[in-house]
């Protein structure tokens, strides 16, 4: 065997092992945490655990090292004897959630980057969990961009509630373009998202929308009356007139 395949393989070997040990730790963590709940809504009328809580582990860098430094002489034996104790675990009242109410969204483009975000974040920390910290709508109309910040790591990602590389918004177009053509005004849409509690679309951005649409709209009409002048040039020349001398 190459010197250099051996490295590799015996490397390989220990990141599994690693990887194996972390997975179990984990497990342990929420089990125990789990347990302290438990033992703590029998024995204790002070503290009022309910499910607006979440349990956390503050260990210190020396314990999440621990397993590390174990791994050549003891391997995954360490899980048997690395259980938390309750002096390591906190309780977080559980924050509301930065995102109120309903969005419109293009749920394809969501989906597919929610049910990936944290199984792909946990390739690179997996005792971390994702959470939303942000959603930014400013000039966004009813779209938005939301922010997520690993619990552990601080790694955060942001992302979109449409495709950003469409060349325009189809959901704030489409909303002008039927407030437009149903007859209706940037009051009767806001109203309408109102009832639905969707944050309604900036007015700036619904009149410039407006305004970029009034402007094809135009150029549209332009082509259409164009086209039928041609063709009644044409009638006329190929002497195609109706009874009433209507070419
Ligand atoms: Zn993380």
């Amino acid at each position: 065997m190459p010197k250099s395949l051996g490295k590799t393989k015996k490397r390989s070997k220990r990141a599994k092992s690693l990887k194996l040990i972390w997975k179990e730790r984990h497990q342990n963590l929420y089990r125990t945490s789990m347990e302290f709940r438990d033992t703590e809504r029998e024995n204790s009328e002070n503290i009022s655990l309910t499910d607006n809580c979440e349990i956390t582990a503050t260990c210190s860098s020396t314990k999440l090292c621990q397993p590390l430094l174990e791994t050549n002489t003891t391997g995954p034996s360490f899980v048997t004897t690395g259980i938390l104790t309750k002096e390591e675990i906190e309780i977080v009242p559980k924050e509301e959630s930065p995102i109120q109410g309903n969005r419109i969204v293009e749920l394809g483009y969501v989906l597919e980057w929610a049910t990936s975000l944290q199984f792909n974040h946990s390739k690179i920390c997996s005792v971390g969990k994702l959470i939303i910290v942000e959603e930014i709508q400013k000039g966004k109309g009813l779209t938005s961009t939301i922010i997520f910040q690993c619990n552990f790591c601080d790694e955060r990602y942001a992302y979109d509630t449409e495709n950003p590389n469409r060349p325009k918004s189809a959901i704030n177009v489409g909303a002008v373009w039927g407030t437009l053509a149903t007859g209706s005004s940037y009051e009767h849409m806001t109203e309408f998202l109102s009832c639905m509690n969707i944050p309604a679309m900036n007015g700036k951005l619904f009149y410039e929308l407006e305004a970029e649409l009034g402007k094809e709209w135009e150029a549209s009409l332009y082509g259409s009356m164009e086209n039928a002048n041609s063709r009644e040039e044409i009638a006329i020349k190929q002497q195609q007139i109706c009874s009433d001398g209507t070419p």
